[in-house]
């Protein structure tokens, strides 16, 4: 408690991100990155961006990279919204979309920055509990509420829904809007960007920190109807009209245009996660079918806050959620093979 701060500072439980450590070198499998590095291409393009031209502002729209998303994304430009990060995109969307009054919906196990901007925004919320299975059901949403929110695939839990249980949802509340968070959708997730043009209270947010290796950059976007992108950039410049830089237009526009090579990172990703989950399994591990870049892993007998522990000391960083229903799992992202290969090694001494 301060006396300068004002209420809601005082009020708010801060988001905690996973750590990233500098006192030596880990294995670091905490925070869902890519191990692979950006495209080449964007590489090239940020290092071009460094002239003369950065002293002019950006273009507020981040024009050039809006354009990239529609023709990858086959939508048209109106229907983009670019920002920095989609921490940052989901702030706004919450802004834009929903009111206090009636609660915005979200999973129980889900991305805890909801929580966190629900109380920033003055929101009410409802956690809906996920199933024995860790799945979100659809039918659990049917019930009034401000709004909904949840990730495709879901976080931690791995599990995705298929396009028609999200338009279940979609349909079962057309007067709000129904924000789908496909952070990972690159690795094993159907999209639902092809269905904003049919269901206009959809917003899809997504963003190439997972699967462009982008993390360090900040570059997100949403696809929905333009009615809904003119609420993101009234938001938007009522608050920050510059939020991509010079250099992460060019980076992420790039990035962007470098499909092939995402779709071959994020492959490799997805082949090294099979490979991982079945020695996992082989070692006594459950997990759900993971449509993710990490699996969430249960031991029958060896506790997950040990495992942690004991990983950490050896040299490896996942992230634990000291938290209920998810206090006995380990999240674990997909690193390399030879990383995963390391882990594999040191879980089978631990359990
Ligand atoms: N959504 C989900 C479900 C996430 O796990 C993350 C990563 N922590 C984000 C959004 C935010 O990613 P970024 O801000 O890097 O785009």
């Amino acid at each position: 408690m301060n006396r300068f701060w004002s209420s809601i500072t005082q009020k708010i439980e801060p988001y905690v991100p996973g750590e990233q450590p500098r006192d030596m070198q880990y294995i670091k499998l905490n925070t869902n990155e890519n191990p692979y590095s950006p495209s080449p291409r964007a590489m090239e393009a940020m290092h071009a961006a460094i002239n003369a031209e950065l002293r002019r502002y950006p273009a507020p729209g981040a024009d050039d990279f809006r354009q990239a998303v529609a023709q990858v994304r086959g939508v048209d430009p109106a229907c983009v919204f670019a920002g920095n990060g989609s921490d940052e995109v989901l702030a706004m969307a919450f802004m834009a979309f929903f009111d206090p009054g009636a609660p915005l919906l979200y999973p129980d196990l889900s991305y805890s920055f909801y929580p966190v901007y629900a109380k920033l925004f003055g929101l009410e919320s409802a956690r809906i509990a996920v199933d024995g299975d860790l799945r979100i059901r659809p039918e659990d949403y049917a019930r009034p509420c401000g709004g909904i929110v949840f990730p495709n695939p879901n976080a931690p839990t791995s599990c995705a829904l298929g396009t028609a249980q999200i338009e279940d949802i979609l349909r079962a509340h057309p007067d709000v809007v129904v924000l789908v968070d496909e952070a990972y959708a690159a690795f094993g997730a159907r999209s639902v960007v092809p269905l904003i043009g049919a269901y206009d209270n959809l917003v899809v947010v997504t963003t190439l920190s997972k699967s462009h290796g982008l993390a360090g950059l900040r570059a997100a976007y949403a696809i929905a109807q333009p009615h809904l992108i003119e609420a993101l950039e009234r938001i938007k410049n009522s608050f920050n009209s510059y939020t991509m830089d010079r250099i992460a237009i060019a980076g992420a526009t790039a990035a962007m245009l470098d499909v092939a090579y995402t779709q071959e990172t994020c492959q490799k990703v997805m082949r090294t996660r099979a490979a991982f989950s079945q020695r996992l399994r082989d070692l006594g591990f459950t997990m759900p079918d993971s449509r993710a870049n990490f699996v969430l892993a249960t031991h029958g007998e060896a506790p997950a806050s040990r495992l942690f522990a004991d990983l950490r000391a050896r040299g490896v960083l996942v992230r634990y959620f000291d938290a209920p229903r998810l206090d006995n799992a380990l999240r674990i992202s997909i690193g390399t093979d030879g990383e995963m290969a390391r882990v594999a090694d040191i879980l089978a001494q631990l359990v």
